[in-house]
């Protein structure tokens, strides 16, 4: 099996390109300026169900043959879209019941994107049929170099409520539970919720009030599922017909997104892409940049993956767009390759002059090519063609982070002890500790074996089954670390609350138990012995055969544990019941480091290696100061040897292949 786009001659390089949005005497022009910005793979189609399926069964390839030819003139290779992922109004016209419906009951129209329910059988029938020509008229095109299925799945229609996916529903429900094992996974008991018939069972439409919380984490579960069939069922006819050519589809492991659980789509991809843009608000973008990235390195099992789209300068989508200052792109760009990124790609190559994503940059802006930013894009193009010995290369760390899509959908369920919990948000503030400390992390799911780690966090493990956390406690007895957050181990896999004490799955392994929980009131803090603060969330706390590392000078529970350390088996398991401060989650991260035997190295600048061959050092400066480092070897950017002192500008970007 093929899984890399095919004869790329190295670093991938380029952008969405959507050349039915422009007249076909710039399809020329295009090519000539992808090749001076040494773009060297387009992902084409994307959006173009309409301009080539123009009425059932009625295909029309010439134009995209026209694309295909001249981009394979000018040596740029093709991640060819199945074209599915926007159906066309004459389709949903012809058959409205295929438009997604809203809890509330809604059908929403067609006018934008994405307007499918994931279980209509019209949807995939004619979805599949379009894939099945796609891959029977471009097989032996030699442009084609991998499989571009859908786009962005589950980004805008995340559940849809119609009846269709109601039968479908109930037909997944029946074939995991009976209904008494349904009744009691569910604890329909509470509010005369039982059910005789599986007829009776409904998607989790808007109700007088509180859902329930087993019925609707199911109903994600499902919805996942339905959506990654559609995936697989386009996936599969394009096997059929080209064996050879390696298929994706784009992620959204990032701030944005969390509705479709991506280690069990990875496992359906040939390689791993996925789509990031920076929160721009956000003076830590770069931060949660590196975390999404290294996300996705584990989703991608440690293997090369592809940045599917990130953005030259702003996107359209949020509150205030910022544009990037100049080196930012530069600097994101090389963040992924970095943390294991063979490749980067953006939306879009040419900025739309109409649409609703006119405002989103490209590679070439409104404004032409006298522009920083297709100077820009120029400039990192040649630098990425000198980063080909980088390609294949891999990240090694010996610190992992335990993360769970699913408790994500757990915890964003309301009535809760405090709906101001956002999971995403609670793993980036231990990820920028780690960032912060200088230790690389791998992410891995739920299940996996931890024994290649020093140390694994744990955040906010909320619903977890006896298996899984049977891993977590056997690596610890084992002789690992662990480092386990609030909200971790409170529920089974169907939410309902372990008996006993919370974490109720960590009890034993922590050595403490919580009798209560008390989140704090919105603007409360509460001082900890060690001087640092908490918000949001504390608990009532005691510890069994952990110690006390720090405990809370006042508020709800003085005197009570904080954080605790306990010894269990061979290793150790450290436990952190309360939202700490920036200042003691580093300090309470830094010692689980130390106490692992993982080096903390503060650096003002990130420092990634990729080792293959031989070893590459990235050094990206964020900051407004130039910085020095010791480091020996060659600046592959530049040519210039580097002799034991490496000077990292302000704003720059250094590769460094190492001596050893
Ligand atoms: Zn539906």
């Amino acid at each position: 099996m093929t899984t890399w786009p095919t004869h790329l001659p190295g670093l991938a390089w380029g952008a969405d390109y959507n050349p039915e949005q422009w007249p076909e005497h710039v399809w020329s022009e295009d090519v000539e300026l992808m090749r001076r910005a040494g773009v060297n793979l387009v992902s084409v189609g994307i959006f173009s169900w309409a301009k080539i399926e123009v009425s059932k069964g009625e295909y029309r390839f010439g134009w995209l043959d026209r694309v295909m030819d001249l981009l394979h003139a000018g040596g740029i290779r093709v991640d060819l879209a199945t074209a599915t992922a926007a159906p066309p109004p004459w389709l949903t016209t012809e058959h409205p019941e295929m438009l997604p419906v809203r809890a509330d009951g809604v059908r929403l129209s067609h006018g934008s994107r994405q307007a499918y329910c994931p279980s209509s059988p019209i949807y995939r029938d004619r979805a599949t049929a379009l894939a099945a020509e796609m891959a029977s008229h471009y097989r032996d095109h030699p442009a084609l170099a991998a499989w571009h299925v859908g786009n962005e799945y589950a980004c805008h229609v995340k559940r849809c409520y119609c009846d269709t996916c109601a039968a479908s529903f109930r037909e997944w429900l029946a074939s995991r539970y009976t209904l008494d094992q349904l009744n009691d996974a569910w604890s329909t008991a509470f509010w005369s919720q039982g059910y005789t018939d599986f007829a009776q069972v409904l998607p989790p439409r808007v109700t007088p009030t509180f859902q329930n919380p087993a019925h609707v984490l199911d109903y994600d579960r499902f919805s996942d599922d339905a959506i990654l069939e559609l995936y697989k069922a386009e996936r599969d006819v394009l096997r059929m017909v080209t064996p050879d050519v390696p298929i994706t589809t784009n992620f959204m492991a990032n701030w944005t997104f969390g509705d479709l659980d991506y280690w069990k789509w990875a496992r359906e991809v040939d390689f791993v892409s996925n789509d990031h843009y920076t929160e721009a608000q956000s003076p830590d973008r770069h931060v949660e940049l590196a975390m999404s990235a290294d996300l996705v390195r584990g989703l991608a099992g440690g293997k090369p993956w592809l940045l599917m789209e990130n953005s030259t300068s702003a996107v359209n989508w949020q509150r205030r767009n910022i544009a990037k200052l100049p080196g930012e792109m530069r600097r994101h760009s090389f963040q992924n390759i970095a943390r294991g990124a063979d490749g980067t790609l953006f939306f879009q190559w040419r900025q739309s002059r109409g649409g609703s994503e006119r405002y989103h940059s490209a590679m070439v802006p409104h404004a032409g090519t006298e522009t920083k930013v297709y100077r820009e894009v120029c400039e990192v193009g040649a630098e990425y063609g000198r980063l080909t010995e980088v390609v294949g290369s891999t990240v090694d760390a010996s610190v992992a982070v335990l993360y769970d899509f699913q408790s994500g959908w757990a915890l964003r369920q309301d009535a809760h002890p405090t709906n101001d919990f956002d999971h995403y948000r609670h793993v980036l503030g231990y990820y920028k500790a780690l960032w912060q400390a200088g230790v690389t992390v791998d992410f891995v799911a739920p299940g996996t074996n931890l024994s290649a780690y020093s140390l694994v966090v744990v955040p906010a493990f909320y619903a977890v089954s006896d298996a899984h956390a049977a891993v977590v406690a056997d690596y610890v007895a084992g002789g690992g670390h662990v480092l386990v957050t609030y909200l971790s181990g409170v529920a089974d896999q169907h939410t309902r609350v372990r008996l006993g004490g919370y974490p109720g799955a960590f009890r034993d392994v922590l050595g403490v138990w919580s009798e209560e929980f008390h989140p704090l009131r919105e603007d409360e803090t509460v001082t900890l012995t060690d001087g640092s603060t908490a918000s949001l969330w504390t608990e009532h706390l005691h510890t069994r055969t952990a110690d006390t590392v720090v405990s809370y000078e006042d508020g709800p529970l003085p005197g009570v544990p904080a954080v605790t350390r306990n010894a269990f088996g061979g290793g150790v398991a450290w436990y952190v019941a309360c939202d700490l401060d920036e200042g003691g989650l580093s300090r309470t991260v830094e010692n689980a480091l130390s106490g692992a035997g993982v080096a903390v190295s503060r650096s003002p600048i990130e420092l990634v290696r990729r080792k293959g061959d031989v070893s590459f050092l990235f050094a990206v400066n964020h900051t407004g100061t130039d910085a020095q480092i010791e480091a020996s070897g060659v600046d592959v950017l530049s040519g210039t040897q580097v002799s034991g002192r490496l000077t990292v500008r302000a704003g720059d970007v250094v590769v460094l292949r190492e001596e050893v």
